[in-house]
């Protein structure tokens, strides 16, 4: 018998951190920031004319696309903007990985990418990372066959270890024949950008976000920066899905955060201090801490039992993230709040 439910794209979709409301919880489970954005960004959200809702947003976003290509000297043909970096890395899935090739990718990373490359029935492999979870460069040189794509979150998630410009290089350089996607949602707090690996390798598309470092999660801003060929490619495929993403305001509100320079540098300053302290009293406390060049830390308890320790804080209100897959099962990813929030946890972990 044939029936509708056979012809449905059965997927599993990716699950994100959860969103739990209330004056009194400490929200440290999806790494956003504990600030809020820049002031600029109030000040056009209390100016908005309300009036222009009326009207479809920009299509070309190109006020936003003006102040990314100046912060990052380069022209508008160089960047993409889309709602999130989810956005922006599903488009570039669907853009760039269209091949019989496999795409590859760390088995410890950001979780959506499996299920990006499942929805769009991309083949995929998950390349184991080393025992210090570190990537293997060697893993990621074709070994005569091409693959379809790479993908590297850099620094990686949910481990925040990152990789150094030289290893990421010589991985861009030996595959020239595929895209690589090099994904720097949390770069800003440590680790090294391959935007000026971008002149030498017409392939490379790196991937920010505005959610983490600039404190703007729910205002859902991602962009890409590539060469003109790798960014019109994005757009084509994305306007022939939705022409009108990006909201007027957020484009606004994501330029002026764009503007506010010294507001931004500030509040990575304060999060990378607390990040300091955090691994301290971690390390007090017997757990094992990975090198994390991000606002988050991935720390292990001493008798591994990471999942008690997440659902005791959750009974606290404190609230962190557990990957309950083999390799990420022992430990607990910790998102950097406010000193005070932090307090609070080591409070809640002490009792
Ligand atoms: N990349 C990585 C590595 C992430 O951890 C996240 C956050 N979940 C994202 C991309 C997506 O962030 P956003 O869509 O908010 O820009």
């Amino acid at each position: 018998m044939n029936s509708w439910t056979d012809k449905l794209r059965v997927v599993t979709p990716y699950v994100p951190g959860e969103q739990p409301q209330g004056n009194d919880i400490v929200k440290l489970n999806t790494n956003e920031n504990p600030y809020p954005p820049s002031p600029e960004v109030k000040k056009v959200i209390d100016n908005l004319d309300t009036d222009r809702f009326a009207k479809y947003p920009d299509p070309t976003a190109a006020e936003l696309v003006g102040e990314l290509a100046k912060y990052h000297g380069v022209g508008a043909s160089n960047i993409f903007v889309g709602t999130g970096s989810d956005d922006v890395l599903s488009t570039a899935f669907l853009a760039f990985f269209n091949s019989d090739k496999e795409i590859v990718f760390p088995d410890v990373t950001y979780s959506f990418y499996p299920v990006w490359a499942q929805v769009y029935r991309i083949p995929y492999r998950e390349i184991p990372v080393d025992e210090n979870y570190c990537l293997k460069v060697e893993d990621y040189l074709p070994d005569g066959d091409s693959f379809g794509g790479i993908v590297i979150a850099n620094p990686n998630a949910p481990t925040g270890i990152s990789m150094g410009l030289s290893d990421l290089e010589k991985i861009i350089a030996a595959n020239d024949d595929c895209v690589v996607i090099v994904d720097e949602a949390y770069v800003d707090y440590g680790g090294q950008t391959a935007l000026g690996l971008l002149e030498k390798y017409e392939n490379l598309v790196v991937v920010r976000t505005f959610s983490k470092s600039r404190a703007m999660a729910g205002a859902r801003i991602g962009y890409a920066v590539g060469g003109e060929k790798v960014i019109k490619e994005l757009y084509d495929v994305a306007q022939s899905i939705n022409s009108y993403t990006m909201t007027f305001d957020s484009l606004k509100i994501g330029a002026a955060s764009v503007r506010d320079e010294k507001y931004f540098r500030d509040r990575i300053e304060d999060v990378v201090k607390t990040r300091e302290i955090t691994v301290r009293e971690l390390e007090k406390r017997g757990f094992t801490v990975l090198p994390s060049s991000s606002n988050f830390v991935f720390a292990r308890p001493s008798d591994g039992d990471a999942k008690s320790v997440f659902e005791k804080l959750r009974e606290k209100e404190i609230y962190v993230r557990y990957f309950s897959k083999e390799r990420t099962k022992e430990f607990l990813r910790i998102t950097i709040g406010t000193d005070k929030q932090m307090e609070r946890m080591f409070e809640a972990l002490d009792s």
